[in-house]
C-alpha cells in the first residue's frame, strides 16, 4: 500500500531521516521500534505529510504522492492517525468526536456518520459513552475513542505513534487489546511502540530504527530472537 523510497528529512543541519526505504503491504502489521530520537515519529509524520520530507518519494498504491499531481488532503484521509496524547476535541462529546471529521472531510450526512461512529465505538468498547465529554474519561478510554475516531474515517492504513506511552500502566492493556483485535481483522497497521511483547506478538514485521536509518528489519522471530546487527542487540539488551 505504502512504499517509501530514499526519504530524507533534516531540521537545519540535523539529519533526522537518512535514505529511508521501506514498505507496508496490504493487511500487514508493522511495528517500528528504536531509541528515543531515532526518528520514528518523524517517519510517521512524513508518511502522513504532517512533515514534508526533504527528499525522496512516497508511493501510495503505486502513485508518487510527492510529484505535485496529487491532492494531498485526499491522500491524508486514507491514513488514520493515533497519537500519544489522544488529541480529542475537548468540547465535543465522544460521538461528536467521531462524527465531525466524517461530515467535514468525507461529506457524509450526520445520520450516516453517527451510524459509522457507533459501529467503531462498539469495536473499541466505548459505545455506552457516546454522550461523555473527554474530560470525564480515563486515559485508556480516551485513547480508545481516538482509535474509534480514526477508524470512523475508514482509512486504508492506521498509523499509531506510541499510543500507550502517555497512559497509566493499568490502562495500557485495554488499548493494546483493542489494537490486537484490529490487527486480527486484517487492518493494515504501522505502529511505533515501546511495548516489545506486543510488537513480538502482533506484528508481521518489525523495523528497528537507529539514528535516522532502518538498522534492521524482519519477522519478530528474527528481530527479537536472532538480531543480526550489533546495535539491534544492544537496544534489545537495554529494553527487554
Ligand atoms: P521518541 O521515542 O522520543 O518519540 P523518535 O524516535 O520519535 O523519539 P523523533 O521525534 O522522530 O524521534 O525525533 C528525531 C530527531 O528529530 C530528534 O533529534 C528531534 O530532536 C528532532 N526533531 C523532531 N521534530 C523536530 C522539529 N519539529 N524541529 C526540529 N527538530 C526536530
Ligand atoms: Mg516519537
Amino acid at each position: 500500500v505504502i512504499d517509501i523510497q530514499n526519504v530524507n528529512k533534516s531540521y537545519g543541519a540535523n539529519e533526522v531521516l537518512k535514505d529511508i526505504r521501506f514498505s507496508v503491504h496490504h493487511g500487514e502489521v508493522v511495528s517500528i521500534i528504536g531509541s528515543s530520537g531515532s526518528g520514528k515519529s518523524t517517519l510517521l509524520r512524513c508518511i502522513n505529510l504532517l512533515e514534508i520530507p526533504s527528499g525522496g518519494q512516497i508511493y501510495y498504491r503505486g502513485q508518487n504522492i510527492l510529484d505535485g499531481n496529487h491532492h494531498i488532503p485526499s491522500y491524508r484521509t486514507k491514513l488514520g492517525m493515533v497519537f500519544q496524547q489522544f488529541n480529542l476535541f475537548e468540547n465535543h462529546n465522544v460521538l461528536s468526536n467521531c462524527v465531525v471529521g466524517q461530515v467535514k472531510v468525507l461529506k457524509r450526512s450526520k445520520e450516516e456518520a453517527e451510524q459509522v461512529a457507533r459501529k467503531y465505538l462498539k469495536v473499541v468498547g466505548m459505545e455506552s459513552y457516546v454522550h461523555a465529554k473527554p474530560k470525564q474519561l480515563s486515559g485508556g478510554q480516551k485513547q480508545r475513542v481516538a482509535i474509534a475516531r480514526a477508524l470512523s474515517m475508514e482509512p486504508d492504513v492506521m498509523l499509531f505513534d506510541e499510543p500507550t506511552s502517555a497512559l497509566d500502566p493499568e490502562m495500557v492493556g485495554e488499548v493494546l487489546k483493542v489494537m490486537k483485535e484490529l490487527a486480527e481483522t486484517g487492518l493494515t497497521m504501522l505502529i511505533v511502540t515501546h511495548e516489545m511483547d506486543f510488537a513480538r506478538e502482533v506484528s508481521d514485521r518489525v523495523v528497528f530504527m537507529d539514528k535516522g536509518v532502518i538498522a534492521e528489519e524482519g519477522t519478530p522471530e528474527q528481530i527479537f530472537n536472532h538480531p543480526q546487527q550489533e546495535r539491534t542487540k544492544e537496544f534489545l539488551k537495554r529494553t527487554l
